[in-house]
């Protein structure tokens, strides 16, 4: 295992560790986030279209357009969990970009691409 590949895992690890503890779901929840982003702007990070703050029912379809908090660097390619959660690196992205940008990191994890 190369120092990169621990470093990851290592910030997988901690990341899951802290989102054990209840009263820090709570300090980092993620709708507080979200609603403080589309407060500052409403555009997404990656594409610039307006974003929607919505939360569809469970078991509905996430329209394209909705809010979400997405990450520039991924759990993988950051050292620490306090770079990943550092305001430089949290953005608001609507669900399409999101969605489109963990399909294409799950499939370079997998050697896909
Ligand atoms: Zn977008």
């Amino acid at each position: 295992m190369d120092e990169e590949e621990e470093l990851g895992l290592e910030a997988v690890r901690q990341w899951k560790e802290i989102n054990q503890s209840p009263s820090t779901i709570n300090r980092y929840s993620v709708k507080r986030v979200r609603r403080k982003l589309f407060r500052e702007d409403p555009h997404c990070y990656w594409c610039g279209r307006i974003t929607v703050l919505f939360d569809p029912p469970i078991g509905q379809r996430t329209p394209g357009d909705t809010a979400t908090v997405d990450h520039i660097k991924d759990r993988r390619q950051v050292a620490s969990v306090s770079e990943y959660r550092a305001p430089e690196n949290v953005v608001l992205a609507c669900y399409g970009c999101n969605k489109r940008r963990n399909d294409i990191e799950q499939d370079r994890r997998e050697n896909k691409i």
